[in-house]
């Protein structure tokens, strides 16, 4: 179980019940070591939409809880405990649901909320493509004005939630001279003529994601389902990124604990030359080390959840709970395995999964040279802005 850290105090009492909703589900439903095919993955989404789990943001008048980002990120947290893969797809998920219970036209969110409350239709948010995924501003696929509506041509590629998702977020470039400003956000659903998945990604550390892509062809959609209209595509898509830099740090944090709570077991009762590993110094450093960059990846995303919660500006501190998560939760995991002798890398015990995931969320809504690029860019920015004050 995480330790929810200084800003616990932060939920209200429906909040609280939520993360502990998510605790029982993580530990009645998950297990970090059973492999997810497609139909028990549906099976679980709609039993943690049944509890609740989707609706964290969504407004409580269109059925959802109306709860805090930093509510949200707890129970990413929890979830991780038991499957992070799962708990991934889930909050891609919710962000869609969210998302269109913010922005959407009202007949969207009429045929789209309920039945994605309920988890009969599952959504995901399509940024990268298979020529772009850092320079999201690069992408190709296309949106022309055609009919009362827009048609939309091109891919998408490493989509979580594409390999099973109905309701896809697509962000579609309408006016290439534009740059950023010409991106939008549509609604596109899996039924529409000239959608086509494309076969799921297998790689190690994608497990229970749904990790997948597809191609747009002539794919026409109606006025309604422009989620965001050119203009203001690009900077509701990094917003939503930011706050997922935050959840996946959290995220990272549940991993590590994993591994450390796995390895201080192992070590505590295994014995060579007449005492226990743990008390070896060279193990039981190893393992302090990991219990540190555990709490200090805790707070960097708990704080920037906070941030995100008071309505600041969490760019920064959102880059920088994910940059210090990609940096230290693969190398924790690692050691965690290390002091575990060969039985760290056992399948029973779990740690070569949690590695898988740890690493797979570094690409996840940014990698960590995509985070030092945002700190630098806003310190330089900073200073440029103050030798600018100082010579007026
Ligand atoms: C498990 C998983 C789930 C995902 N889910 C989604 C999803 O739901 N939706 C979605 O849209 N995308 C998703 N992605 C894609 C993810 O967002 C991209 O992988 C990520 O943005 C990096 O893009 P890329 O893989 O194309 O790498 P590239 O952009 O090609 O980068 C390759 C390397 O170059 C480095 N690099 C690039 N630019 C710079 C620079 N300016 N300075 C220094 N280094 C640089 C990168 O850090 C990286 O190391 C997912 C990926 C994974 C692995």
């Amino acid at each position: 179980m995480s330790g929810a850290g200084p800003f616990h105090a932060t939920l209200s009492p429906a909040e609280q019940r939520l993360v502990e909703g998510a605790q029982r589900f993580a530990t009645d439903d998950l297990s970090p070591i059973t492999g997810l095919d497609i139909p028990t993955h549906l099976d679980l989404l709609r039993r943690a939409c049944h509890a609740g789990l989707a609706g964290i943001e969504v407004p409580q008048a269109m059925g959802g809880a109306g709860a805090s980002f930093y509510t949200r990120m707890r129970v990413c947290e929890e979830l991780a405990n038991g499957h992070a893969g799962f708990a991934f797809s889930l909050v891609n998920h919710h962000n869609i649901i969210a998302r269109v219970a913010q922005s959407g036209h009202p007949e969207l969110q009429r045929a789209m909320i309920a039945p994605m409350l309920a988890g009969t239709r599952v959504g995901c948010t399509a940024m990268t493509e298979p020529q772009s995924g850092s320079d999201f501003a690069a992408m190709q696929t296309r949106a022309v004005r055609s009919n009362g509506g827009w048609v939309l041509d091109g891919g998408k590629a490493w989509i979580t939630n594409a390999a099973f998702a109905d309701v896809f977020l697509v962000y579609a470039q309408t006016d290439p001279d534009a740059g950023a400003a010409g991106i939008a956000g549509f609604i596109v659903l899996a039924e529409d003529d000239g959608f086509k998945r494309s076969d799921a990604y297998t790689a190690s550390g994608i497990e229970g994601m749904g990790v997948g892509g597809f191609e747009l062809k002539d794919c026409w959609i109606p006025e309604e389902r422009v989620l965001y209209a050119p203009g203001s595509g690009f900077r509701s898509a990094m917003r939503g990124v930011n706050q997922a830099r935050v959840h996946v740090a959290a995220m990272n944090a549940s991993l590590v604990e994993q591994a450390l709570n796995t390895a201080l077991e192992y070590t505590t009762s295994r014995r060579a030359f007449n005492q226990k590993i743990a008390e070896f110094q060279g193990i039981g450093w190893s393992l302090a080390d990991v219990a540190t960059h555990l709490h200090a990846m805790r707070l960097l995303a708990h704080s920037a959840a906070c941030t995100i919660d008071a309505g600041e500006d969490a760019q920064v501190a959102a880059a920088m709970a994910k940059k210090y998560a990609n940096d230290h939760a693969a190398h924790a995991i690692l050691a965690c395995m290390q002091a575990m002798g060969a039985q760290g890398m056992t399948q029973e015990s779990g740690l070569a999964r949690l590695l898988g995931w740890a690493k797979a969320f570094c690409y996840t809504d940014g990698t960590p040279e995509m985070m030092n690029e945002r700190i630098i860019r806003n310190m330089l920015k900073r200073i440029n802005l103050k030798r600018k004050d100082a010579e007026m």
